[in-house]
């Protein structure tokens, strides 16, 4: 048995009938570009995060550039980011002309270390974007607060957070702007790219309006110098579709999670060390007032290359997200101002993604765990 990372072929099998007719429907209409689908998905998008407005976009790192522009970030400003996260965060940041300065991440939640934002913060900080890494939501009430106490921006980077919750409310609402992806593999995923911005500011929900679209809501007239960042009907109807299944996907892979957590109790050490036993992993922190979506299932453990290599022997395919922080990418060379070592530094060395997704039954979870207990115990056997 083969346990593929995801499979969106097996994931689409079970819709393709109503995707092959929402397609077709859009074709028929001979309208493909901000027309009834792009309409009807931001409405529905809208009321799935509880915000007053979701704007259609053509992807994730433009949803973000977007809501940058939008708070008028610019040349010469800063923008928190977390260091540990997909690189289209700091990118966002330096496509509009401003630099990313990168935080270390909590051990515990891999998320924004709250305790270690103002140390950063200077006199050309302008907005902090906070990352719901893996799924799991960062700590928005304390980046909040840290947030205003410094007249800063919040932004909220949710691409691997659909349909997580804190306090029972879901993440899309809550700060100053939220960029969404729909990038395939994400949780709501498009047959391509896509993305969104939903907030509950009509002043900057009408200037992304504005910024995605030539600067323009009324053909042929430009208030402002704008872009091109269009959401699709084909897409939009995509999504429309994918978004009723979205609860019933990520309902599977919170018991995927929950399998794992189960199962691999045993061997795990509970904690947020960085330094731990060969035998032991690192299994995901789960806060209590949070609903993760489940995006990434993330353990660390030391032996992880080897792990990941056993496990492949074994045909289960696992990724690392991600094998080296954004900000030590050759793209940053010379920005970096960290010192030599960071949390996100270790981690890059420990973490390993192991499968979750809607194309998961419980004999692959099974699979999964059995493998790793059988490779951990020869570990133990050895030391
Ligand atoms: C996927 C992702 C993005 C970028 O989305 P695209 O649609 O690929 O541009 C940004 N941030 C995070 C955290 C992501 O996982």
């Amino acid at each position: 048995m083969i346990v593929p990372f995801l499979d969106l072929s097996e994931v689409h099998k079970k819709i393709r009938s109503e995707l092959d007719l929402a397609i077709a429907n859009v074709i028929n209409s001979g309208q493909f570009i901000q027309a009834e689908q792009v309409a009807a998905f931001e409405d529905e998008w809208r009321t799935f995060c509880g915000a007053n407005y979701a704007i259609g976009v053509s992807n994730g790192l433009d949803a973000l550039k977007l809501c940058c522009l939008a708070l008028g970030i610019g040349n010469g400003d800063e923008v928190i980011v977390p260091s540990n996260t997909f690189i289209a965060t700091l990118l966002a940041v330096s496509a509009v002309g401003a630099r990313p300065v990168p935080v270390s991440p909590d051990p515990l939640t891999y998320n924004l270390d709250p305790r270690k934002i103002e140390e950063k913060i200077s006199s050309k900080t302008k907005a902090i974007i906070a990352v719901h890494l893996y799924g799991q939501p960062a700590d928005l009430k304390m980046i909040s607060e840290i947030a205003s106490r410094h007249s800063l921006f919040v932004i909220e980077d949710a691409a691997q957070a659909h349909g997580a919750r804190i306090n029972g409310a879901r993440i899309g609402a809550s700060s100053d702007v939220v960029a969404w992806s729909f990038y395939p593999g994400k949780n709501l995923g498009a047959l391509g790219d896509a993305g969104a911005v939903t907030t509950n500011n009509e002043y900057l929900a009408n200037k992304i309006i504005l910024l995605r679209n030539y600067g323009s809501v009324e053909r042929y007239k430009h208030e402002i110098q704008g872009y091109n960042c269009r959401l699709d009907e084909l897409q939009a109807s995509v999504l429309r579709v994918k978004l009723k299944y979205l609860e019933e996907w990520n309902s599977i892979r919170s018991k995927c999670a929950n399998y794992y957590i189960n199962n691999l109790s045993g061997i795990a050490c509970v904690n947020n060390d960085l330094e731990f036993d060969a035998d032991k992993i690192v299994l995901p922190y789960l806060m209590d007032n949070v609903r993760s979506s489940w995006h990434l299932f993330v353990i660390r453990l030391r032996e992880r290359d080897a792990l990941m290599k056993y496990l492949r022997s074994k045909s289960i395919e696992c990724l690392i997200h991600y094998p080296v922080p954004a900000f030590r990418q050759l793209a940053f060379r010379g920005e970096n101002t960290l010192e030599a070592v960071e949390v996100s530094d270790i981690l890059s060395g420990q973490i390993l993604s192991l499968p979750i997704g809607p194309h998961m039954n419980l004999d692959m979870v099974e699979k999964v765990c059995h493998e790793i207990l059988c490779f951990m115990g020869n570990i133990h056997a050895k030391s």
